[in-house]
């Protein structure tokens, strides 16, 4: 990273991060910062801070923190340099013309560039006379022309050679069009296509690039569906197929279906809020994407039992990530592609008759519960009554647990408030285990022993923490640096990550930078998170001359007892008990 310092302060400036972070989370006040439910895990109460005194952000739920840039990376899913080039469009600034390393940027292009063409090319050979098997397979399943085109639909031919040598007459390199996925490369080097024979789905992106394909084989050869592994454009855990369309469809709930031809064929009866994974399992990634473009998922997976079984993983990942969902049951155990070809014309009604008599995910996971036992049995009905029991207490709402109390005492003929009593019962138990785990994150959070940026810190915590509050007030008052370097030299420092701190930002205050504005491109994403975690903490906020003294002071002593090779292990209390003192000695 070489950009100059002058430009990205300009894009800061011009970027305010709590600007930026509401147009993906919803943010509200508190006290001089913003807090919202973070974009990057899933969860109910907001841990996600925005700092707007110094243009950052921290999540005390997952650990993830940054700057404007860092957000950008992180949830547009960039590198560094395009990160910057999206801030720099969003306000109008051009990017610099050189003075930084492209390479990686100018391969991503080429990608992006491969894959529209190879995508117009599968499209056209789909129309061609080397096309017809893809064609007649597309016109089978019941997609109209306006479908295909609408979806970029195409087909890869049999032929091991057409796309490479299509791309290199357009003047793709090997290297990029190998980058791309397109193609495989032997080992004399020479390279072949990699989807042959197959019906060809692209995938784009929310800003219109073709990013990757799915391919369907047109044989019975293995596997049937072939996609884009990983590539610097494409995460296949982090991307959905058409919440592009869906998008723009205007709709707060989105339909997840199983496969390509369901979303299409759901398309094509009107609904254009179908999306569905990439052919692999729903990930915690693809449900946080979801929660930032609907409050609502409507789950419609195949009846079978593998569509079950992902039914069951979907609704969890989605309930974690604070989505409110619904379960489609399609009649008579067909997969929705099937159903709406067979509907035709009147597939639209029948399947939005389908979405409206679909229930919950409560109803949908009682209803299979019901399904495992015999309800005329006191043995069946007691097991069933403790699963759902469990159910019940996993929602939030009282007056909706309620509701189904009373449905349950019905269906069981056991009594209300017998069903209560157990559902407290439980809940009880699980508030135990849950604070017993929390205690022990705790635990091994304050001891930090599992600390990979800095591994120094469980050993040496009463050096690291006056380190650490130090830097953040070394950070804020830029002005006090020939103060604190008259009385402490980088050597003193325990801890190596820290160390590596205060050298950097020493020498950006020397050199007349402001210290935090190129912390995204100089550290790793961990490190960045963890420098804003120091600045934003507790003991910036509280730091002042005096604290800093007496920071300098502890510094300088575990130096000197260090030389005294006096190796004796201070404990975690240690941390919580200079805490204290830092504070009485604010006040
Ligand atoms: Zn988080």
């Amino acid at each position: 990273m070489a950009l100059p310092e002058s430009f990205i302060i300009e894009i800061k400036e011009r970027n305010d991060i709590t600007d930026v972070a509401s147009s993906y989370v919803n943010l509200k006040k508190r006290g001089r910062n913003m807090v919202g439910l973070c974009p990057f895990h899933g969860e109910k109460t907001p841990s996600f801070n925005i700092y707007t005194e110094n243009g950052s952000f921290y999540c005390f739920g997952c650990g993830v923190g940054g700057d404007v840039i860092t957000f950008i990376m992180k949830i547009e899913n960039l590198d560094y340099i395009d990160a910057v080039r999206f801030l720099a469009q969003r306000c109008g600034l051009n990017m610099p013309e050189d003075g930084y390393d492209d390479s990686m940027s100018a391969l991503r292009k080429r990608i992006y560039e491969a894959n529209r063409e190879a995508a117009r090319f599968f499209y056209k050979t789909l129309y061609s006379p080397n096309g017809k098997v893809g064609l007649d397979y597309f016109h089978g399943r019941a997609l109209s022309d306006r479908t295909i085109r609408h979806f970029g639909l195409g087909y890869a031919d049999a032929n091991s050679y057409s796309l490479c040598d299509h791309l290199r007459s357009l003047g793709f390199k090997n290297n990029e069009i190998v980058a791309a996925n397109l193609a495989f490369q032997r080992d004399n080097g020479n390279i072949f296509d990699r989807f042959r024979d197959r019906v060809m789905f692209p995938i784009i992106d929310l800003r219109g690039n073709v990013i990757a394909f799915g391919g369907r084989i047109m044989t019975d050869q293995k596997p049937k569906y072939l996609n884009t592994s990983d590539t610097p454009v494409f995460k296949k855990s982090a991307n959905l197929f058409s919440l592009n369309n869906a998008k723009n469809s205007g709709e707060k709930a989105l339909i997840l279906c199983e496969g390509y031809m369901d979303v299409i064929a759901v398309n094509q009866a009107g609904f254009q809020n179908a999306v569905a994974t990439l052919g692999t399992a729903l990930t915690p990634e693809q449900a946080l994407l979801m929660k930032r473009y609907a409050d609502e998922v409507i789950i419609c997976y195949d009846s079978d039992e593998a569509g079950q079984k992902a039914t069951a993983r979907a609704i969890d990942l989605l309930r974690n990530a604070g989505l409110l969902i619904k379960v489609i049951t399609i009649p008579d155990g067909k997969d929705p592609d099937e159903f709406l070809r067979n509907r035709g014309a009147e597939g639209h009604d029948a399947f939005k008759n389908v979405i409206e008599r679909s229930g919950n995910d409560l109803e949908y996971r009682l209803e299979k519960l019901r399904r495992k036992y015999n309800l005329n049995q006191t043995e069946d009905k007691v097991a069933f009554l403790t699963e759902a029991v469990r159910i019940l207490a996993s929602i939030d709402s009282a007056i909706e647990q309620d509701v189904y109390i009373s449905k349950l005492s019905k269906e069981t003929e056991v009594s209300p408030d017998s069903i209560k009593q157990q559902m407290s019962k439980y809940q009880k138990r699980k508030r135990y285990s849950q604070r017993k785990s929390d205690f022990r994150n705790l635990q091994q959070n304050l001891s930090g022993r599992n600390d990979k940026i800095n591994p120094d810190r469980y050993k040496k915590p009463r050096a690291a923490v006056a380190e650490e509050s130090l830097l953040a007030y070394m950070i804020k008052h830029p002005d006090k640096l020939s103060l604190i370097e008259s009385q402490l030299s980088s050597e003193k420092f325990q801890t190596e990550f820290n160390r590596k701190l205060y050298i950097y930002f020493s020498d950006r205050i020397k050199n007349g930078y402001d210290p935090l504005s190129s912390v995204s491109g100089d550290f790793t994403g961990d490190e960045t998170a963890r420098i804003f975690r120091i600045v934003n903490s507790e003991f910036s906020r509280i730091a002042t001359e005096s604290t800093l003294r007496e920071n300098i002071n502890v510094i300088n002593d575990e130096y000197s007892k260090l030389k005294t090779a006096d190796m004796a292990t201070a404990s975690d209390e240690d941390i919580a008990s200079q805490l204290r003192r830092l504070r009485e000695s604010h006040q």
